[in-house]
C-alpha cells in the first residue's frame, strides 16, 4: 500500500478569511495543494495561481501522454524541443545533480518504475534487473541546451522531486506580479512563503514530525522563501518486514539507507530546495553537513536521523519537540 502525507503541517494563521483573502485547494501534482493569499486583489491572484499550477501539471506529468515530460521519454534520443518551462526545470535539476555529483538524479526513472512506484505494482527486484536499470541512469547523458532537450535513447527523466519546488517559484512569481501583500503555497511536502502574513510578520510554518502526523518538530519564520521536505515515510511499501521508500539512491538503485529519516530544506528558490531535500536525503548526515559547509550556508536545513536526533542550521527554525535530541550545526 502506498502512504501517502502531508509533510508540512500549516498552522492555521487565521483561517477566518478577511474581506480581502483568498483561498484554494486542488489536488494537483499528486498531492493535496493549497493556496491562500491576502490583500487587494487577492482572489484573482489565487485564481491565477492555481491556474498556473495546472498548467505547469500537464507539462510535468510522467503519466499524461502529451506532456513534455512523456515527449521526451517517448524520444529515442534526438533531440526534442520543449517549453521554456520544462527547460528551466531540467536546467535547475541539472545543477543540483553536478553539485550533488548524482546524488540527485533526474534520470532516475527507470529504478523508480523497476521498484513499482509509479503503478503501485511495489516489488523489491533482484540485483540483476537493479544492474540493468542502473546502467540507463546518468544525468551526465541528458543533454540542454536552450530549449532543446537530447536524452540517452534509453534513459526516461522523472521529476518528481523537483517539479512541485518549480512550481511554487512559478506560483509565487504570479501571486507577487498579482500584487498581494502575502501568500502561502503548500503543495505536499513544498510550501512557498511570500510576503507577509495577515496583519504583518514572517508566515510561521510548521515542520511535520516525520514519526508522528500529527506532532511538529518546530516552527519556520518564513518570509519569500521555500521549505521543502523529503522523508522515507511519505511513499513506502513493507515485505517482510523490511520497509521500502521512493528515494532511491541513484549509487547503488536502492532506497536511500543513509540513517535520515527526513530532510527539510529552506531556500530562496522552491526547485533547488526540492531537489536539495531529496538529495541530502540520499547523501547522509556527514556529507550534507559537509555539503552545506563548503556551499557558503546558501540554504538552510533540518535533518532527522534514524537514531532520534534533529540537527538544523541558521535562525528561521526554533525546534518545538521533546521526541527528539536536537543540536544546532553551526560554521
Ligand atoms: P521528493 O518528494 O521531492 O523527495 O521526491 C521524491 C520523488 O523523486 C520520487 O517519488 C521519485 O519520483 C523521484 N526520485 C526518487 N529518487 C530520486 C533521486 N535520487 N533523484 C531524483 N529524483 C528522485
Ligand atoms: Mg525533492
Amino acid at each position: 500500500m502506498i502512504m501517502l502525507a502531508l509533510t508540512l503541517l500549516l498552522l492555521s494563521t487565521g483561517c477566518a478569511l478577511r474581506g480581502k483573502d483568498a483561498s484554494a485547494a486542488l489536488f494537483a501534482m499528486d498531492t493535496y495543494c493549497t493556496i491562500e493569499a491576502h490583500g487587494d486583489n487577492a482572489a484573482l491572484a489565487v485564481e491565477a495561481a492555481r491556474t498556473e499550477l495546472l498548467r505547469l501539471e500537464a507539462l510535468f506529468s510522467i503519466s499524461e501522454p502529451e506532456s513534455d515530460v512523456s515527449r521526451i521519454n517517448a524520444s529515442d534520443g534526438a533531440p526534442l524541443e520543449v517549453s521554456t518551462d520544462t527547460a528551466a526545470l531540467l536546467a535547475a535539476a541539472s545543477a543540483v545533480s553536478t553539485e550533488t555529483d548524482g546524488a540527485f538524479d533526474v534520470t532516475v526513472e527507470p529504478l523508480v518504475r523497476l521498484w513499482g512506484f509509479y503503478d503501485d505494482a511495489q516489488r523489491v527486484p533482484a540485483e540483476s534487473e537493479i544492474r540493468k536499470s542502473l546502467s540507463r541512469v546518468d544525468y551526465r547523458r541528458l543533454l540542454l541546451n536552450g530549449r532543446t532537450v537530447q536524452k540517452g535513447a534509453d534513459q526516461s527523466v522523472d521529476l518528481g522531486g523537483v517539479a512541485k519546488g518549480y512550481a511554487s517559484d512559478r506560483m509565487a512569481a504570479v501571486l507577487a506580479a498579482n500584487g498581494v501583500d502575502g501568500a502561502l503555497i503548500s503543495l505536499g511536502g513544498n510550501v512557498h512563503a511570500l510576503g507577509v502574513r495577515p496583519g504583518g510578520g514572517a508566515w510561521r510554518v510548521g515542520v511535520q514530525d516525520p514519526a508522528d502526523e500529527s506532532a511538529v518538530l518546530g516552527i519556520v519564520e518564513a518570509r519569500d522563501c521555500a521549505i521543502v521536505t523529503a522523508g522515507v515515510y511519505q511513499r513506502f511499501f513493507e515485505r517482510e518486514g523490511v520497509r521500502y521508500h521512493h528515494i532511491i539512491d541513484p549509487a547503488d538503485g536502492r532506497p536511500a539507507d543513509a540513517g535520515l529519516i527526513s530532510v527539510t530544506v529552506i531556500g530562496s528558490y522552491g526547485a533547488r530546495a526540492d531537489a536539495l531535500s531529496t538529495a541530502l536525503l540520499v547523501m547522509g548526515e556527514e556529507a550534507a553537513i559537509a555539503f552545506w559547509r563548503s556551499g557558503g550556508h546558501s540554504f538552510d536545513m533540518l535533518l532527522v536521523t534514524e537514531d532520534g536526533r534533529l540537527l538544523y542550521t541558521g535562525t528561521a527554525f526554533t525546534p518545538h519537540t521533546s521526541a527528539y535530541r536536537f543540536a544546532k550545526i553551526v560554521e
